[in-house]
């Protein structure tokens, strides 16, 4: 028998008591390891002289950097605050130092392109039924050990198929498709930051939407210029630890809190996904601590999603979230005083449909992404005509 890792170690020893044991005692025992443990950061670092020699035609200079000496630069972004010496290349992989200058390789070749249904950002409160052209390119800020597109996520502008789709481009195909949106998806839009701002600001002079699906980690002054064109947003609160971001993410939990505020201080509409970790982040007491921030910053109008994982990755090794658990989490949530709470990735169950705040009467039922009941109307509820929060029809 080869040589057994440490990690290796615990999700096989995890996977082996979810099979004898109540699953929840499975989860006491890793949320107990990752939480308090406080090794395993698995933060990424920069790739040391991994730059190209020259440029290509999908390259464009960063928007936030400063020139340090040396022909050193420093990425404003987001909290990774990537200090690159000539040569190197970025943590998110997709942005470079060229002779001093910051560039992105990431601006024009998106590696993935399609229309959505706008349920499956997921965005349920922000109208309904309508499509969504949804683009990537290659790279993520964070590392995390679950991730549904490490192939984007965790590669280089150059080592994926992409095609060429300058911003001018996207508006064109948005409206071709009769799409009402663009959501820069899949990947972290961050990342490719100068390509989704230089869009979005077009699409705005267009009238279409601008949505971004993001894990949060972005610094307050990106931020801030982004949300001048933004609509709205899924944003991932994927834990309530920093030890677990660290662990688990390779980040950290602050940043992303502060984003939460800065877009709430914006008015702009978003929505939180926290994906359900066996082990990580089914833990019921941060869960609780994670309410409780929610309603004292944010108040309890902001949908909350609960989103169920499935082994892949770094991860797969661990079972998928038991149902039981992601209803018993929404039946928390909602208890603690958050209005709008769901369930993802489990496709026909009452946790997908909204219901009104105030009366409970079933607002719109979903069937995968297919919508058969819309009491929405003008924005209120059919019935009690309470104002549901969202962008509506
Ligand atoms: S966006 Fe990329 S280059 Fe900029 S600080 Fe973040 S990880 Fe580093």
């Amino acid at each position: 028998m080869g040589k057994v890792s440490r990690r290796q170690f615990i999700y096989s020893g995890a996977a082996l008591i979810s099979s004898i044991a109540p699953f929840n005692i499975a989860g006491a025992f890793l949320n107990k390891k990752a939480e308090d443990s406080g090794v395993d950061d698995i933060r990424g670092t920069i790739f040391k002289g991994d730059a190209p020699g020259k440029l290509w035609k999908w390259s464009h200079e960063g928007y936030i950097y400063k020139k340090l000496d040396k022909k050193k630069v420093v990425c404003g972004i987001c909290p990774n605050m990537c200090v690159m010496s000539p040569g190197d290349r970025s943590v998110c992989r997709s942005r470079v130092n060229i002779d001093g200058t910051l560039y992105s390789l990431a601006y024009g070749n998106p590696c993935a392109v399609h229309v959505d249904p706008i349920e499956k950002k997921p965005l349920y409160h922000f109208k309904p039924r309508s499509k969504v052209f949804s683009i990537a390119t290659t790279g993520c800020n964070l590392r995390c050990l679950n991730c549904q597109n490490w192939q984007i996520s965790q590669a280089k502008p150059h080592e994926v198929r992409f095609q060429e789709l300058f911003p001018s481009e996207v508006i064109k195909k948005t409206e071709n498709y009769l799409a009402e949106s663009i959501a820069y998806t899949y990947s972290e839009a961050t990342t490719y930051y100068e390509y989704m701002i230089d869009t979005a600001r077009i699409a705005r002079e267009k009238g279409i939407y601008n949505l971004w699906i993001s894990n949060g980690y972005i610094n307050r002054k990106p931020l801030l210029e982004l949300s001048s064109f933004l609509d709205g947003a899924n944003v991932n609160l994927k834990s309530f630890s920093e030890a677990i971001y660290r662990k688990l993410n390779g980040g950290s939990l602050e940043p992303v809190l502060k984003t939460f505020k800065i877009l709430h201080d914006q008015g702009i509409h978003f929505e939180m996904t926290n994906l359900v970790v066996p082990g990580y982040v089914d833990n019921e007491d941060m869960l609780k601590r994670m309410c409780d921030w929610i309603l004292e910053n944010l108040g309890p109008d902001y949908p909350l999603h609960f989103s169920r994982f499935t082994p892949r990755y770094k991860l797969n090794r661990l079972p998928p979230t038991p149902l039981s658990t992601l209803v018993r989490f929404r039946r928390i949530a909602m208890a603690e005083g958050i209005n709008y709470v769901y369930l993802g990735n489990v496709p026909i169950h009452e946790g997908n449909n909204t219901y009104c705040h105030n009366c409970r009467e079933l607002l719109i039922e979903r069937q995968g992404y297919n919508i058969p009941v819309n009491n929405i109307k003008n924005g209120k509820c059919s019935f009690c005509r309470t104002i549901i929060p969202g962008v509506w029809n």
